[in-house]
């Protein structure tokens, strides 16, 4: 059996990339089966509900030498702890290729598009195979979330037509009405704690010198109430201090994007931060509150930058 499973701190495309994918390898004839790395965000739990699926499982502990799938991701950072010991036989994923090694030949698709489900839908294409009505809603879920809906600048026009197609078939009549459903979703954070909201999209990074790498980690908080957040900025920043400390972390920053007007606002946890910040993105920082302007994509315009500003001078 594969075991075909997204990032930790799962987002939509995450998991239901590794729902239609696991389908999708399923009616290829491989046995291949769905997991998760982590609890669902608010979000996703809104998509499965409204597509009547169960969420997959969480992924038990695998022998090593084990056949897995990465989806959505493909640094061992952003994988399951013991991800070096397993057979990784196929990735389909739509970041920048990190540190991944294989023992044998695998199956990779990498392409620069908005969505791992913009490409699973190419996948559909290329085998031939119809888009069954539980997929198009996952996937054009998956498309809608990771480039909220076309406001972030990972968009491509296969992103657009893939929307536009797969509507119809996931019989979603009003998509911007549906996508603005899923993003009060995500923002429906109630008393979640503050660790949680911090960890809900959160990805480490290695920057620097490959052999001695700072590790920071990033946290996006996506929310159409940015105001709710700033109001748990001190419990938010207490828990960056608490993660930072536990993890062995050179620095932490946490995002808040404000979905409907297109703009981040990064808060600020000390110092070291706060000198990254200023250097890399030439931003004046006062203050626990960084403005990045319209940076609102962590993967295209927050970690490059940083990792050019930590690049070793030549
Ligand atoms: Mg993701
Ligand atoms: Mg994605
Ligand atoms: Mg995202």
């Amino acid at each position: 059996m594969l075991a075909v499973f997204g990032h930790v701190n799962p987002d939509t495309d995450a998991i239901t990339a590794a729902l239609v994918y696991a389908r999708l390898l399923n009616r290829q004839g491989v046995d291949a089966r769905a997991f998760r790395l982590g609890d669902l965000n608010f979000e996703t739990a809104f998509v499965l509900r409204e597509a009547g699926v169960d969420a997959p499982a969480l992924l038990p502990a695998l022998q090593a030498g084990a056949a897995v799938a990465l989806v959505d991701h493909n640094e061992s950072a952003q994988s399951t702890p013991n991800l070096a010991e397993l057979n990784v036989t196929r990735v389909v994923d739509h970041h920048k290729l990190g540190d991944l090694s294989t023992a044998q030949p695998p199956y990779l698709r990498f392409e620069p598009l908005g969505s791992t489900g913009t490409i699973l839908l190419k996948l559909h294409r290329e085998a031939g195979l119809s888009v069954e009505t539980l997929d198009a809603r996952l996937m054009l879920s998956a498309v809608l979330s990771d480039t909220l809906h076309f406001r972030s600048p990972t968009t491509t026009q296969e992103d657009r037509d893939a929307v536009a197609f797969l509507a119809p078939v996931a019989g979603v009549e009003d998509v911007e009405a549906y996508a603005l459903a899923m993003f009060a979703a995500k923002s429906d954070l109630g008393d979640t704690p503050a660790e949680t909201l911090l960890r809900m999209d959160y990805k480490v990074f290695p920057f620097g010198d490959a052999d001695t790498p700072q590790q920071w980690g990033i946290g996006v908080i996506e929310t159409t109430n940015p105001a709710y957040v700033f109001g748990r900025q001190a419990e938010l920043l207490a828990a960056m201090a608490d993660v930072k400390a536990a993890d062995g972390l050179s620095g932490v920053l946490l995002s808040v994007v404000d979905i409907l007007n297109g703009t981040n606002r990064t808060l600020v946890l000390g110092p070291t931060e706060a000198q990254v910040l200023a250097g890399a993105f030439g931003v004046s920082v006062n203050g626990p509150v960084a403005d990045l302007g319209a940076r609102i994509s962590r993967k295209k315009q927050i970690v490059p930058v940083l990792e050019g500003f930590f690049a070793p001078q030549a």
